[in-house]
């Protein structure tokens, strides 16, 4: 059977550190769905399809990765999907706290599904969505954090 793995985030934008958890998580699983949170409380910069199409470029050589967006819980969602799998990155021990009970939570609600964590390269440890907006926010140069087949000045963000 197809070992399926969703990847869920914001992805607000997606990061050098998000992508390279993609391209390591391929030698464990055969199909990587990349499901970007439509969340209607949580605030984005990036609409929902500008998000979407900026991954899309950064894996339109890959067949194996696919780009999708959902609505309500991820269990659900990898459900309806035939994922067995939720892959998360973890970069510190924050991210381990806020990571565990999220897991947990869900291994309980959904008993068939493991959530699978990779330890990000030290040197993206600091890259995180938050702080990559901000200095887009305010006029910096980005393009270091985001993938390189991302070219920030295509996409436009929410005015605030
Ligand atoms: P969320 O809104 O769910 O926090 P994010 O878009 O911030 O989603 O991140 C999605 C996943 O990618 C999370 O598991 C997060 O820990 C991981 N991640 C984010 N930045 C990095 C990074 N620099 N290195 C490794 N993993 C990361």
């Amino acid at each position: 059977m197809k070992k399926i793995a969703v990847f869920p985030g914001s992805f607000d934008p997606f990061t050098i550190g998000h992508e390279a958890i993609v391209r390591r998580a391929l030698s464990l699983f055969d199909e990587i769905i990349i499901a970007v949170g439509a969340n209607a409380i949580k605030k984005c910069y990036y609409p929902l399809k500008t998000r979407k199409k900026m991954i899309s470029k950064v894996f339109q050589n890959e067949p194996r990765v696919k780009i999708d967006h959902y609505e309500g819980l991820t269990v659900d969602y990898c459900k309806k999907n035939g994922a067995k799998y939720i892959l998360r990155g973890l970069r510190t021990a924050a991210d381990f706290e806020f990571e565990r009970a999220i897991a947990q939570v869900n291994k309980v609600m959904a008993t068939g599904i493991e959530t699978v964590f990779l330890l990000t390269v030290p040197e993206h440890t600091h890259i995180n969505s938050t702080i990559v907006r901000d200095i887009i926010c305010n006029g910096g140069d980005a393009s270091q954090f985001v993938p390189a087949s991302i070219n920030l000045k295509d996409y436009k963000g929410k005015e605030d």
